[in-house]
């Protein structure tokens, strides 16, 4: 039966751990979709799959210190805990928001980090270098308190989820995890709490994202295999935007995170472009079958 209660609130790890297995031994499925809040319809969409394969589903809240390097954005990023519970209150399902505070995720005697190998070192990660650190250290927390069944995960951090996946399989974590669709503005701009850094004029510059991926996913269509005219055709792109300022438009395999030479279904086109002062990110995973698969606002 599906329920629309109003979510109910932890703070404190304590209090969340006894709830969850309170429920689970009463047999209840529990799904876990973290964030760093400022809601959008990116997350519902995780929140909804995890409604529809869980009896409670527990939403963390929490932005992360440990994944911003100094020069990044922790301070100014946008916490909006009252209107993110109003969102996840017309989702249907039980939903538990645990919302900490940093000193509960890091007592200041804090002293252990998790660090992933390998597919780390490229892309994000050479840009931001202490990044996925930070994110698989608070999402091993986080998986320790909740003892989730599913983890869900947006495609749109499409790197991040092979390093999950990476460090769930290397530590023998007992959770299944589960990637969603990326879900888009109308016009392409996949959605983002970032988003809101952008002006009027940077937002409509910031289009050229998921149009360049839609470029190439037609070029790829039309029998194009040569990474290399891909690519430069992305970055031309791109670059018809005033203010953008490419980090890596780079074309890869989905597992090794090694460039391609040839383009093949599953490759997928992985791009971090700084608008004005806004960093965005955003990729494709190549197919044969459905030429453009987008999925917008409000998917069913
Ligand atoms: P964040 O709050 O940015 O850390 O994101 C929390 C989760 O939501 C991550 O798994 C993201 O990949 C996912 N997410 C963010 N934006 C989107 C989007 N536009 N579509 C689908 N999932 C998203």
């Amino acid at each position: 039966m599906s329920q629309q209660n109003a979510p109910i609130l932890f703070t404190g790890p304590d209090d969340l751990r006894q709830y969850i297995s309170r429920e689970k031994r009463m047999g209840k499925r529990i799904g876990l979709v973290p964030t760093m809040g400022a809601l959008h319809e990116g997350h519902l969409s995780l929140v909804r799959a995890s409604c529809e394969a869980c009896d409670i589903t527990v939403v963390s809240i929490f932005v992360n210190p440990t994944q911003f390097a100094p020069n990044e954005d922790f301070a100014k990023y946008p916490r909006t805990l009252a209107s993110d519970l109003e969102l996840l209150h017309s989702c249907n399902g039980t939903i538990v928001v645990f919302a900490p505070s940093v000193e509960t995720m890091y007592p200041s005697c804090f002293n252990t980090f998790v660090e992933v190998g390998g597919i780390t070192e490229r892309l994000e990660g050479e840009y931001r270098p202490t990044h996925f650190r930070g994110v698989a250290t608070i999402v091993l927390k986080l998986f320790l308190l909740v003892q989730q069944d599913v983890a869900f995960f947006g495609q749109k951090d499409f790197q991040q989820c092979a390093v999950i996946k990476k460090m769930v399989s290397d530590l023998n974590v007992p959770t299944q995890i589960t990637v969603c669709p990326i879900i888009r503005e109308p016009d392409g701009l996949a959605m983002s709490s970032r988003n809101k850094y952008l002006s009027q004029e940077e937002r409509k510059q910031a289009v050229v994202l998921s149009e360049s991926l839609l470029l190439a996913q037609k070029m790829f269509s039309h029998g194009e295999k040569d990474t290399d005219t891909v690519c430069r055709k992305v970055r031309e792109h791109i670059l018809t935007a005033r203010d953008a300022k490419i980090d890596y438009a780079a074309i890869v395999d989905p597992e090794t995170f090694e460039d391609c030479t040839e383009l093949a279904s599953g490759v997928v086109i992985l791009l971090a472009v700084r608008i004005g002062a806004t960093r965005l990110i955003d990729n494709i995973i190549l197919n044969y079958s459905h030429s453009l698969i987008f999925c917008h606002k409000k998917c069913p």
